[in-house]
């Protein structure tokens, strides 16, 4: 048996890499409109930065790749990109280099020791953002407004956002005591991640995949009615701005989210594409807090959400979304005889000029170099052929007219300059 890759990782070829980088290009000029620009973390971080102590999430608990080599400190593969980040804002100072609020955003590998799945894997890309310093509630809904436009940018129709708030401590708190209570009496039903959660951070609990139809989950009381007045207007001025905006949402006051940093608005975008099932959450954040604190930095709110790369493009192709075709190259360069490095240096000048070149490599017939032309879809073909060059000449053929020249080598890039534009003004 051969090699294959390890379980819950995929390699992505040509076709996919395509469509990643036109989907990643899509991503950055929105982000760049919004006026974020990205930061770059290390893949690892030490341990503590992601295992925050009291920390009841599945991913920290139970998801992380941690290790430790030669006993220097433990290391773990990021599962998440917030954390570093914010990390990396303390670090840096950014504070108080920077214009607030910092707006970043990143993209990259992230690691999850989970059961794959489709749309779930081991290691999976994310792209998100942080905005940090600005406690706003129209930050929060420009925030949701990014990522929204990302998808209907890329034409995705089949989408809607859940957003619910778990208000400010104050209110958590009350409200962490009254599901206290009320899961007292029937905690011992509920599964043994429950029961952690229970006393870690019962809020969890409505997360809960195993025990959701559980009736205590069902009749468990609504946060909304614990919110104080403060997070009630909070909340009410995120919706409103998202009315503005025209983006449909729905209210979720079920809707917890797996990390434990969140304060106020929580939100999750998710497809109602059939194909979706049970991975259809596209992105999802919410504002935190406490985290640039955690991190020694000053005390500043942010808020940010992450978007799944490989859920996103499960989407694209369920939605039936096109991308650009291979379009075909520029030039081929085609050898006959002995022709030395000739049609290297013919290459080398015409890519140079911006021309996506190809070349036999191959030393095969004339036909056969026709052939790769046909396949490759070649604008123009070079014939470097052994007696022209005895007079420094080449002939150069363009494939649409038919049209074939006999031209000093000096001049190709001129003739290509030449012919391709007429054909972009054509076209
Ligand atoms: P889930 O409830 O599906 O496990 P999560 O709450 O763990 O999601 P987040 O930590 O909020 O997810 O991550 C943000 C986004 O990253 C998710 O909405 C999803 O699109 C994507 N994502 C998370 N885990 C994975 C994974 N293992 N494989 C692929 N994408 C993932
Ligand atoms: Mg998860």
């Amino acid at each position: 048996m051969g090699y294959q890759t390890p379980r819950g990782t995929q390699d992505l070829l040509q076709d996919d890499t395509r469509k990643w980088l036109a989907v990643e290009s899509l991503i950055r000029s929105v982000c760049s409109v919004y006026g974020y620009d990205e930061v770059r973390t290390p893949i690892f971080e030490s341990t503590p930065v992601f295992k925050r102590e009291n920390d009841s999430s599945d991913m920290v608990n139970k998801e992380m790749y941690t290790f430790s080599i030669n006993g220097e400190d433990s290391l773990t593969l990021r599962p998440e990109g917030t954390a570093g980040i914010i990390r990396s804002f303390v670090e840096h100072k950014m504070y108080g280099r920077l214009e607030m609020p910092a707006k970043i955003y990143y993209m990259g590998e992230m690691f999850r020791y989970e059961r794959p799945q489709k749309g779930r894997y081991r290691q999976f890309n994310q792209f998100g953002i942080e905005n940090i310093g600005a406690k706003s509630p129209i930050v929060d809904a420009e925030t949701i407004a990014l990522g929204y436009s990302i998808l209907k940018a890329l034409g995705l129709s089949q989408v809607k956002v859940l957003i619910n708030t778990l208000g400010d401590d104050e209110s958590r708190n009350n409200y962490r005591t009254a599901l206290k209570e009320h899961f007292k009496d029937c905690i011992g039903e509920l599964c043994s991640d429950c029961q952690r959660r229970y006393e870690q951070n019962p809020l969890r609990i409505l997360d809960c995949k195993v025990d959701h139809e559980h009736p205590s989950l069902v009749s468990a009381p609504s946060l909304q009615d614990y919110l104080n007045d403060e997070s009630r207007e909070y909340f009410n001025e995120v919706l409103a701005a998202l009315d503005a905006l025209e983006i449909p949402y729905e209210i979720d006051d079920r809707l917890v989210r797996g990390l434990d940093y969140y304060t106020h608005t929580v939100f999750e975008v998710v497809s109602t594409h059939p194909e979706s099932g049970s991975q259809a959450t596209v992105f999802a954040g919410g504002r935190y807090d406490n985290l640039v604190q955690y991190f020694g930095g000053p005390e500043m709110s942010g808020v940010g959400f992450a978007m799944g790369m490989e859920r996103l493009m499960i989407l694209c192709e369920a939605e039936g979304i096109k991308f650009d075709e291979d379009e075909g190259i520029d030039c081929y360069i085609m050898s006959l005889g002995n022709v030395k490095n000739v049609p290297l240096q013919v290459a080398t000048s015409l890519r140079a000029a911006g021309y996506v070149t190809e070349m036999d490599v191959l030393k095969r017939g004339l036909k056969a170099q026709f052939k790769s032309v046909d396949r490759k879809k070649a604008k123009i073909a070079v014939i470097v052929g052994e007696s022209e060059l005895a007079n420094h000449q080449v002939n150069i053929k363009n494939i649409a007219t038919q049209e074939q020249i006999t031209v000093n080598i000096d001049e190709v890039v001129d003739v290509v300059d030449k012919w391709l534009m007429s054909e972009s003004l054509e076209g």
